[in-house]
């Protein structure tokens, strides 16, 4: 299976989720293999993470439910889903159908 990179802004000397830890004066902006980022985190963690996340958003940024219900539901039947990434844009789907202002890159939503 391919890693998927992508570019993950952190401070010098700040901790990327997975713990790893930018030297200080490095670059701010370093690339992560995504997969990398999420070794030791299971799925049920994952998903609990992103539903904390989602809850805590400002209310005019959540989803209404039905609406995030109709999104995944579209997302299930998605040739672009893999392992609940979209392989569009990269995004989790539970995250980005959680935002109000988020669309589905290729307008299925
Ligand atoms: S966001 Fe769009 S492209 Fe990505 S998996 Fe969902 S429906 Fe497919």
């Amino acid at each position: 299976m391919s890693k998927e990179l992508t570019n993950l802004t952190i401070e010098a000397g700040a901790t990327a989720p997975n713990g790893l830890q930018s030297a200080a004066g490095a670059p701010s902006s370093l690339r992560f293999c995504r997969k990398c980022l999420l070794e030791g985190v299971t799925q049920e963690e994952m998903t609990a993470k992103i539903r904390d996340y989602l809850a805590a958003l400002p209310e005019e940024e959540q989803t209404a439910p039905t609406v995030y219900n109709s999104r995944l539901a579209v997302c299930g039947t998605c040739s672009r889903l893999e392992n609940g990434l979209c392989k569009e844009c990269g995004c989790f789907v539970l995250y980005r159908a959680g935002r109000a202002s988020l669309k589905c890159p290729v307008e299925k939503w």
